[in-house]
């Protein structure tokens, strides 16, 4: 199947009432493991990357082996999403390349790590929506700041210093027109999101349900959703890893927000674990190996397993078959006959508008 806009999928995902997981990639086992894990469980799957990513990687390897998963696997529907674009450019260049979705985070200014203001948010925000509506390209939004640092992006802290405000929230989906909105409820990016399993006194549950109150035409996304799995942990540390104990979002809490409008969740970190402690034990096991694929293998095999999990508990598998995916040119004409986001509708769809044409 040919890439998917983003937006198509979680309009999708919304009729059918589940979530889809958006996984972080950075090389070609990564890739591989996610469409296996899709194929296995067939579901609808964002792959995303970060700026770090497109780096690592120079971005046109990863969209060419995002080309072939379309043509190995074409029974997925599947989105390129680019993870916390910085700036215009940014996002600008990722959607020429041929991604089908961009996040741009103007809840940080273009340093990654500086909390911005509203006004420079929406700003920012409703340039890239123009830019990327017009090619039919989806955009992800974020209000409010998340904590923890990963890639070099993020404001740091614990993530309670600046939860999304719902009314804030209504007023930058109408000003931007964005399609989807990241939502600060308390996570962090990282491993390390929670030092005890978490309360709603540090991950904020109940301002999900209250802002998908407010927008109910909005797709929620979830940002640092992995579940940092005990055994996933205990994995790395068993073969000489030193990592420290830490909760991450359990997944009984997704499946809460999964239920109050949340429809894309990320997961980078458990999909790393799993890569390293199936590495670490290859090497550990049998040092006289020295061939790569020794150990990318089960390292691939690895991620497979945790990504096909949580396909699984977000609800995403067996969705894979509902729908034919739009173009971008179709979607571009969807945008440009939905009303103008900024012009004052303040009807039932919160301003969002879009999500009526079909
Ligand atoms: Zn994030």
């Amino acid at each position: 199947m040919p890439l998917v806009p983003m937006r198509q999928m979680l309009d999708e995902a919304a009729k059918g009432g589940y979530g889809v997981g958006a996984f972080n990639v950075n090389n070609m086992e990564q890739i591989q493991a996610i469409m296996e894990a899709a194929r296995e469980t067939r579901s609808p799957v964002v792959v995303q990357a970060s700026r770090g990513a497109r780096k690592y990687t120079n971005d046109k390897f990863l969209y060419h082996l995002m080309q072939a998963a379309a043509e190995l696997y074409p029974e997925i529907p599947m989105a390129l999403h680019l993870d916390h674009g910085n700036s215009f450019e940014t996002c600008r260049s990722a959607i020429e390349l041929g991604f089908t979705s961009v996040m741009i985070d103007g809840s940080l200014r273009e340093d990654g790590k500086t909390p911005s203001d509203f006004k420079y948010n929406v700003e920012l925000t409703r340039k890239v929506v123009d830019f990327a509506h017009a090619r039919g390209v989806s955009v992800e939004g974020e209000i409010g700041t998340l904590g923890g640092i990963e890639d070099g992006h993020g404001a740091g802290g614990s993530g309670l210093e600046h939860l999304t405000d719902p009314d804030q929230a209504v007023g930058f989906v109408r000003e931007t027109g964005a399609d989807a909105l990241a939502v600060a409820i308390g996570t962090s990016h990282g491993a390390y999101k929670f030092s005890v399993k978490p309360t709603e006194a540090v991950l904020k549950i109940s301002l999900i349900k209250k802002i998908h109150e407010l927008l109910p035409a909005t797709h929620l996304v979830m940002h640092g959703s992995s579940s940092v799995p005990q055994e996933l942990r205990d994995q790395v540390n068993k073969y000489g890893g030193r990592l420290k104990p830490a909760w991450g979002v359990p997944v009984e809490e997704i499946q809460e927000g999964i239920r109050h409008g949340v429809r894309k969740v990320n997961v980078d970190t458990d999909s790393r674990l799993a890569v390293t402690g199936a590495i670490r034990k290859v090497f550990a096991e049998a040092p006289e190996k020295f061939d790569p694929r020794d150990y990318l293998k089960p390292a691939r095999e690895a991620m497979q397993q945790v990504v096909a999990e949580r396909m699984r508990q977000f609800g995403q598998a067996g969705h894979a078959g509902d729908y034919q995916a739009k173009t971008l040119e179709e979607m571009a004409e969807l945008y440009a006959g939905a009303p103008k986001a900024g012009s004052g509708c303040s009807c039932c769809c919160g301003g969002h508008g879009k999500g009526k044409k079909k």
